[in-house]
């Protein structure tokens, strides 16, 4: 079955996750900073949907996300699990 995927926009960058909205973007927590082995500076967020771990560029005409990981995902199960493509 296909599913409707969105990119860009304000909500999650994920590809695979289908109700990251806007509203559930979150700042990380210092509890979940220290749940990642990886330096994610304030710009930080996560997707309380899907666990997705990302850093929001700040470019002139567009925005784009450089996703880190996943904190406690529903499929890859609890904890830091680093992205790959
Ligand atoms: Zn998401």
């Amino acid at each position: 079955m296909k599913k409707k995927t969105r990119h860009g926009g304000a909500g999650c960058p994920s590809r695979d996750c289908s109700g990251g909205d806007t509203n559930r973007q979150k700042s990380l927590t210092e509890g979940q900073k220290k749940s990642i082995p990886v330096s994610i500076g304030h710009e930080g967020k996560r997707c309380n949907y899907c666990g997705c771990v990302y850093i929001k560029n700040h470019d002139l005409n567009m925005s784009t996300h450089t996703i880190l990981g996943f904190l406690d995902n529903g499929i890859f199960g609890e904890g830091w699990h680093e992205y790959k493509e």
